[in-house]
């Protein structure tokens, strides 16, 4: 599978969804569990049109202890009442959160519905990496 392409935008605050994600999955992480969020934003998107994947950026490292590494932070995986399944992966590279990977799976037949617009859950599990 090749990486997402990048659309670059114009900086953004992360949404409200965004960073709710991103502490749940900072919390489930030892290594991450008190760093400081607050300069991260957003500053590209995915450009396949099915998915909300987020790249990120911030003036400093929020993690320095990870300088030189790279690698999954975390994940969720939600369950929807109309039969999705929304996974949140949050990746970083040398100690900065680098990418939020937001899908949604249509898990019925033919599968091809795209990504909600709103959902409510019926299952919320968060996967450490
Ligand atoms: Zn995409």
């Amino acid at each position: 599978m090749r990486p997402p392409g990048r659309r670059q935008i114009k900086p953004r605050p992360l949404s409200m969804q965004e960073l709710s994600w991103i502490r749940e999955i900072l919390q489930h992480n030892p290594k991450w569990a008190d760093v400081d969020i607050q300069s991260a934003e957003v500053v590209a998107e995915c450009d396949c049109g099915k998915c909300k994947t987020v790249f990120l950026d911030s003036a400093a490292p929020q993690n320095p202890s990870l300088a030189r590494t790279k690698g999954w932070v975390g994940r969720i995986e939600i369950t929807t009442d109309d039969d999705f399944m929304i996974t949140v992966a949050l990746d970083q590279l040398n100690g900065k959160l680098s990418g939020l990977y937001v899908d949604a799976v249509d898990l019925p037949e033919p599968g091809n519905r795209p990504f909600p617009e709103g959902w409510r859950e019926r299952g919320h599990n968060v996967v450490p990496m």
